[in-house]
């Protein structure tokens, strides 16, 4: 691969995040017969549909209880688009998860950064363990949004000055800031991201509160809503039951 730049884009601001479902094998039947597995053994196929009530009950059962591994066999893959500090609190997740991310080594990054939006609450007041977040005012949020945009525009002209000069990619890109947009895969089963989404979520259904950074509850909410749609019991039965992964 060559380390010559290539002409580059004006940098871009952005306040969202991008979460698409790009493959899935994953439905509530997969619970159903990873559980029925171990009493009715090759019938359990054709148990599933027999009686939903009972399939509604199983889940929830199986749910309340933390038998958690009827629900690890299904397979979902989000492409997201979000900045690197949402990236380095994704990938603390590892048990069931699988990432791909772009490369900074092989290709040129390209100025897209993170300013927050209008709705994002910029003050944070109390102390560890008790923090909430207040608006703040125009003047705040004029300030924020300035600073940033001058602090991406700098950064980014360094490091084109540097790959102009020659130096290649993964030299120069040191100079770039955690609110660069990056670009991955991330595929999981419904375990682990009830377990995800636990901690990376706030929900009135929780009975054990977190209090994660909202962009990558951003990105949670979106996941959770893909999911929903696809295992709507199973969904179901984790607000049921408080939001604890099983
Ligand atoms: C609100 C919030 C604030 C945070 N603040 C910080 C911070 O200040 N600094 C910081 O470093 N991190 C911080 N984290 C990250 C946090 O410590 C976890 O790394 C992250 O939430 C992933 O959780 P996990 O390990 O349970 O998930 P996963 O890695 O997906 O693991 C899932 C589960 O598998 C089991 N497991 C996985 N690996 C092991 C292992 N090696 N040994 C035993 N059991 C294992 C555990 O039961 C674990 O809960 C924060 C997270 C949140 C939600």
């Amino acid at each position: 691969m060559s380390d010559t730049p290539t002409e580059s884009a004006a940098p871009s601001f952005r306040s969202d995040v991008t979460v698409e479902l790009v493959k899935h094998s994953a439905a509530d039947s997969d619970v159903l017969f990873a559980a029925r597995v171990s009493t009715a053994g090759e019938q359990s196929l054709e148990e599933i549909t027999k009686d939903p009530e009972r399939s509604k009950g199983l889940i929830n059962f199986l749910m309340r209880d933390r038998h958690g591994s009827p629900f690890e066999h299904n397979s979902m893959t989000f492409f997201i688009s979000a900045p690197i500090f949402v990236f380095r609190e994704f990938m603390r997740h590892r048990a069931g998860w699988s990432y791909n991310e772009e490369s900074g080594r092989y290709r040129e990054l390209q100025p897209v950064f993170y300013v927050p939006g209008e709705s994002r609450k910029l003050v944070q007041e109390g102390r560890p363990g008790k923090y909430v977040f207040v608006e703040g005012t125009r003047a705040q949020h004029e300030l924020t949004g300035r600073v940033m945009e001058d602090s991406y525009r700098a950064s980014y002209e360094a490091y084109q000055e540097m790959l102009a000069a020659g130096v290649a990619r993964e030299v120069a890109r040191t100079v770039l800031p955690v609110g660069l947009y990056s670009s991955m895969y991330a595929t999981c089963n419904a375990r682990s991201l009830m377990h995800f989404l636990g901690l990376r979520t706030q929900h009135e259904a929780a009975t054990v509160p977190s209090f994660p950074q909202r962009e990558i509850e951003m990105v949670g909410e979106q996941m959770e809503e893909a999911w929903a749609k696809l295992m709507p019991l199973t969904h179901a039965a984790y607000n049921k039951n408080g939001r604890i992964a099983p």
